[in-house]
């Protein structure tokens, strides 16, 4: 079987965005502007109410779905549907915006732990106006697989042993897996070959051992925390946590290979589409 290697390291880079929300950007930021059919990866995490307290108000969405995976804290959703809802810690909401979405997320705390994650995950260009879609899981509600010597893994989306993921219905057919991994453990996960890949290591370090047998070589790249791994092509990747244990998102979808026009929160797939989208936000057409 052929496995997964490192194609290349991207380590995030500090942003903020929303209404000063401070970030850690991978995916849609100056070093990896794009990763089909993912747009944005970022990760927000802090303690300090200031970082996160002016959250992300009123702004709209239009031709791809935002992943919001919450680890601590409290984040309110309100849509222009009037949907709305609190993202609780291990909750996740999958939003499909399609033809349009005017919302806000908000937190919902002055100060404490806040940490999560954000994807943006492209629609292809049959989906890219669909009716809106949520998939809104409670922390219960994700799959937990426990493997050997305390591996423990949720899955979001994709298949880990036979426990399919809660979220369906996406038309890149993710992956969407939280794995912890004690120190020295692994895990081997297959991915479809033609699906785009990615690990990010969010704590501890990581190991991406790209060896049949599992053995520890020279083709292990070490994954530092806060850093983006493109896994190459293969049928899996495995992965293994150094002496500290790691805990990292593996994330994997089929490619659109479709052209990609994007102004900040819409993305189509022509310059004509994106001046519809954004004559349509202005009259209220959303
Ligand atoms: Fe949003």
């Amino acid at each position: 079987m052929q496995l997964r290697g490192v194609k290349n390291l991207v380590p995030a880079i500090a942003t903020s965005d929303g209404a000063g929300v401070k970030l850690n950007r991978t995916i849609g930021g100056p070093v990896l502007d794009s990763l089909d059919p993912f747009l944005l990866l970022d990760e927000f995490g802090s303690e300090e109410g200031a970082d996160y307290i002016g959250g992300f108000p009123d702004h709209p969405h239009r031709g791809f779905e935002t992943v919001t995976y919450m680890l601590d804290g409290l984040m309110r959703h309100e849509d222009n549907t009037g949907a709305a809802g609190t993202l609780t810690p291990g909750g996740v909401q999958w939003m499909t915006a399609g033809r349009g979405i005017v919302h806000s997320e908000m937190p919902q705390q002055e100060d404490g732990l806040m940490r999560g994650f954000q994807l943006w995950v492209n629609l292809p260009a049959a989906e890219k106006m669909c009716v809106p879609r949520y998939q809104n899981l409670e922390p219960d509600e994700i799959p937990e697989v426990d493997g050997d010597g305390g591996v423990h893994i949720r899955v979001i989306a994709g298949d880990v042993g036979g426990v399919s993921g809660a979220i369906d219905g996406v038309a890149v057919q993710p992956i969407y897996l939280d794995i912890r991994l004690p120190a020295e453990r692994e895990h081997l996960q297959p991915i479809p070959d033609s699906h785009t890949a990615l690990c990010y290591v969010f704590e501890g370090a990581v190991a991406i051992v790209n060896s049949a047998d599992g053995a520890a070589d020279n083709s292990a790249v070490d994954v530092p925390h806060h850093t983006l791994a493109v896994l190459g092509g293969g049928a899996a990747v495995r992965l293994r946590a150094g002496s500290e244990g790691g805990r990292a998102l593996l994330i994997a979808g089929k490619p659109l290979n479709e052209p990609v026009v994007r102004y900040g929160p819409f993305v189509m797939n022509t310059r004509e589409e994106i001046e519809q989208a954004i004559n349509d936000f202005r009259a209220g057409r959303f």
